[in-house]
């Protein structure tokens, strides 16, 4: 059978919510609608989402969304790698290579909450030698560093990079 890369005639976020409904199948786990749905909200918005923009678009699809259920989902889309928690923004967003080797550096934005996925084991493993040289050990392999993304460097003064600095 030939491998067509191009299967993305159908829709990116569909093939995602597959590719995570495989992965808990193959550990055991269920991903039940409301997980499911968690994830997919998380999927569409395409940036992170903090708990009440999550829980407010929850309810407007499950009027009757609490939010123990919303951090029960979401703690376990966690515990299987489908979404990434964002200290730096106080957020949740959707892992876009679940299936992919597992995320060292999580990039995120500081202004709008984007997120880029960088997988670097080597650096990471020195930055857990490092770590471990002060006695500490690290809590979890993921690193977030707080940036600004392209946009948002634009957008902000405080970059210096004003573009209407000449007068007429
Ligand atoms: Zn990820
Ligand atoms: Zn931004």
């Amino acid at each position: 059978m030939p491998t067509s890369p191009s299967t993305s005639r159908s829709d990116p976020i569909g093939d995602q919510l597959r590719t995570a409904e495989s992965l808990c199948a193959q550990r055991g786990r269920r991903l039940t609608p409301i997980r499911r749905k968690v994830l997919e909200l998380l999927l569409q918005h395409g940036r992170s989402l903090k708990a009440y923009e999550l829980l407010d678009a929850m309810r407007a699809v499950h009027p009757g969304a609490a939010p123990p259920t919303v951090y029960r989902a979401l703690d376990f889309l966690m515990d299987e790698g489908l979404i990434h928690r964002l200290d730096a923004v106080n957020a949740w967003t959707a892992c876009h290579d679940a299936a992919g080797a597992p995320h060292d550096l999580l990039v995120v934005c500081t202004g709008c909450g984007a997120v880029a996925e960088v997988s670097d084991p080597a650096m990471s493993r020195q930055l857990a030698e490092r770590v471990s040289r002060t006695g500490f050990a690290l809590a979890t392999h993921e690193t977030e560093i707080r940036a600004l993304c392209p946009q948002c460097q634009q957008q902000s003064p405080e970059t210096g990079h004003r573009h209407h600095g000449h007068a007429h």
